[in-house]
């Protein structure tokens, strides 16, 4: 889950295990799961089967939850920023695309 945490005055967005609750420090250490289930309440019309993956996050090892469907959270976030338009393929790599009215 996303979270915040107070770090040198400021509230600093962070990932938080769904298995023990505690902030994950190293993406590195740390995986994230999903599976298809319809979260309940949610009604199925206009709805398809991507559109509730019910994202767990977790550190691995002890709060791992052996689900099948997993990935680093390291290369979900990179994944995040790319399918969000944040981060860019070129021909030398990835650079960061700020959006222009943050640039000013
Ligand atoms: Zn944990």
């Amino acid at each position: 889950m996303f979270g915040r945490h107070a770090a040198s005055g400021l509230s600093c967005p962070s990932f938080y295990c769904d298995t023990c609750g505690k902030r994950i420090k190293d993406v590195g250490m740390a995986g994230v799961s999903w599976d298809w289930l319809k979260p309940k309440g949610v009604k199925t019309s206009g709805y398809k089967k991507r559109d509730y993956p019910n994202l767990k996050v977790w550190h691995k090892g002890k709060c791992d939850p052996k689900q099948p469907l997993w990935e680093e959270l390291w290369l979900f976030i990179i994944q995040i920023c790319y399918n969000s338009n944040i981060l860019k393929k070129t021909k030398n790599g990835f650079t960061i695309k700020v959006p222009a009215h943050i640039r000013e």
